[in-house]
């Protein structure tokens, strides 16, 4: 059993997928062109959000959306500590100033609460990330950002196609003229149902080969609803060119090239089918492993509807020598698992000088309980099988 096998999620798409590459390699436009303006119309079809840029990976595609929002050195961005390092490794790079928040315990997400904990007279923008697969709760960050005058970027690298409830109508009203097929079931303030990457000014999601949409290599894209912010993030993108050989900003070279962008439109037309499989997995695990005494499950598709499992994370009581002896009991049995992450952010050595004053006892604690479970689309009846029966035969 694999982790993540990307083996056997290239052989069940291979025949449109080499058709798709062999046309992108046969077409003669590889940067640019046909295929990645098609993808991009299609991932926001898909998604529901006006514009789509495409990049060349997540890491890009924060560090050109936190170009395009404008921040300037020294401003702060508020940020999970409990998070994968490129959510503030673009921050910091920019000379902008990550403060790292903690998060949720259930959700592993920042809320309303940890956020303000946060906040100072710096402080210029909010990154929440939807970790694992999960939204953030967009509707009280959105309402701190709003009252606290704070721009918002989204980390949607893990977490493509997960939903949320929104009540924003603002947004909303203006989407309704772009997808009216959308709308017409709920007048415009009712909460609706959103995915998440599409109501903040920007967002932000890789293609890295095992998210939830994932190309074979590296690949990204910011979101937009924005026309200006779009148009400034694809400049940014393209060495700040405004016209051919006219730079009007500080850019970067941040490309989807045409082969991964013929990969994703294929992909792209089974991402509700991966979703599906995904979520079908999380809740085989949540039923036949609820009540296991010293682990706690993460959400279930009934508590969390719009998880997409991009990660099956559990939380193991008694800290990290007893997760670590589970890792290492389940490794025997044949079950590989992953720790994500194993040290919050501000305990990094890179980013101990950007950690808080206060203490983040979630976010230190989640380290050493954390341990996520084979959850990919491809993941087999049996070897579901063998994750269960494992677990449940542990006597730690
Ligand atoms: C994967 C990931 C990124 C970065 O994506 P890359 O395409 O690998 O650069 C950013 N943030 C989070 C939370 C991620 O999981």
């Amino acid at each position: 059993m694999q982790f993540a096998d990307l083996q056997k999620l290239y052989a069940r798409y291979r025949e449109e997928t080499e058709e798709a590459l062999l046309r992108a390699a046969a077409s003669g436009r590889y940067i640019g062109g046909e295929e990645v303006e098609a993808f991009a119309r299609e991932l926001g079809e898909w998604m529901g959000v006006r514009h789509v840029v495409p990049v060349a990976n997540g890491t890009d595609a924060l560090q050109v959306a936190l170009m395009a929002a404008g921040l300037r050195r020294g401003d702060e961005v508020i940020v999970p500590s409990f998070t994968y390092v490129a959510s503030a490794e673009a921050v910091a790079l920019l000379g902008l100033v990550p403060v790292f928040a903690d998060v949720d315990e259930r959700t592993f997400c920042l809320t309303r609460r940890t956020a303000e904990a946060a906040l100072t007279p710096r402080t210029r923008a909010l990154l929440p990330v939807h970790l694992f697969g999960r939204a953030a709760p967009m509707e009280e960050l959105r309402a701190l950002a709003r009252e606290e005058g704070l721009f918002v970027i989204e980390d949607n690298a893990q977490a493509v196609g997960a939903i949320y409830l929104s009540k924003s109508a603002g947004t909303f009203s203006e989407k309704c003229s772009t997808f009216p097929e959308k709308c017409q079931h709920f007048p415009a303030e009712a909460p609706h149902e959103v995915k998440t990457g599409t109501e903040s000014p920007l967002s932000c999601t890789s293609f890295f080969p095992t998210k939830n949409l994932a190309c074979l290599g590296d690949g990204g894209a910011i979101t937009t609803d924005d026309d200006a912010l779009a148009g400034r993030a694809l400049r940014i993108a393209r060495h700040g060119q405004a016209a051919r050989y006219r730079h009007e900003c500080l850019g970067c070279n941040s490309r989807l090239d045409a082969l991964q962008a013929a990969v994703l439109r294929v992909r792209l037309r089974h991402l509700d089918e991966m979703l599906r499989r995904r979520r079908a997995a999380a809740l085989r695990y949540g039923a036949e492993l609820a009540g296991l005494p010293g682990i706690c499950l993460p959400e279930g598709p009934s508590e969390a509807p719009g998880h997409t499992y991009n990660q099956y994370t559990l939380r193991v009581d008694g800290g990290a020598a007893r997760r670590d002896a589970l890792a290492s009991y389940l490794r025997e049995r044949g079950v590989p698992t992953m720790v994500y992450y194993p040290l919050p952010l501000h305990r990094q050595p890179a980013y101990e000088r950007y950690a808080p004053q206060h203490l983040l006892p979630v976010s230190e604690r989640l380290c050493g309980e954390v341990l996520s479970l084979p959850v990919h689309p491809e993941l087999a009846g049996e070897e579901q099988d063998c994750v269960i029966r494992a677990l449940r035969e542990w006597r730690g």
